[in-house]
């Protein structure tokens, strides 16, 4: 038999949880997205940092991620 049967055919998984930029904590940000009301939000489970941004159907957990990253940037360069 060959092993090469077994194998499962490998899916790209993207990343639903995220280091937080302000506990440093590994994989405590969760990403929910919200396509009925087109809304997006971001929040640490362990420090309850969050944020909000408007989604569409392309839209996936990492680029909110990003936009909160770039939120977080922005308001410490001010
Ligand atoms: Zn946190």
């Amino acid at each position: 038999m060959s092993k090469l049967l077994a194998q499962p055919k490998k899916q790209p998984k993207l990343d639903t949880t995220f280091p937080c930029p302000f506990c440093n904590h590994r994989d405590s940000v969760d990403c929910f997205i919200d396509l009925e009301h087109n809304c997006a939000r971001v929040v640490c489970f362990v420090c309850q940092e969050n944020f909000s941004t408007k989604a569409h159907p392309l839209t996936e957990p990492v680029d909110v991620y990003a936009e909160w990253i770039d939120a977080c940037v922005a308001v410490n360069t001010q």
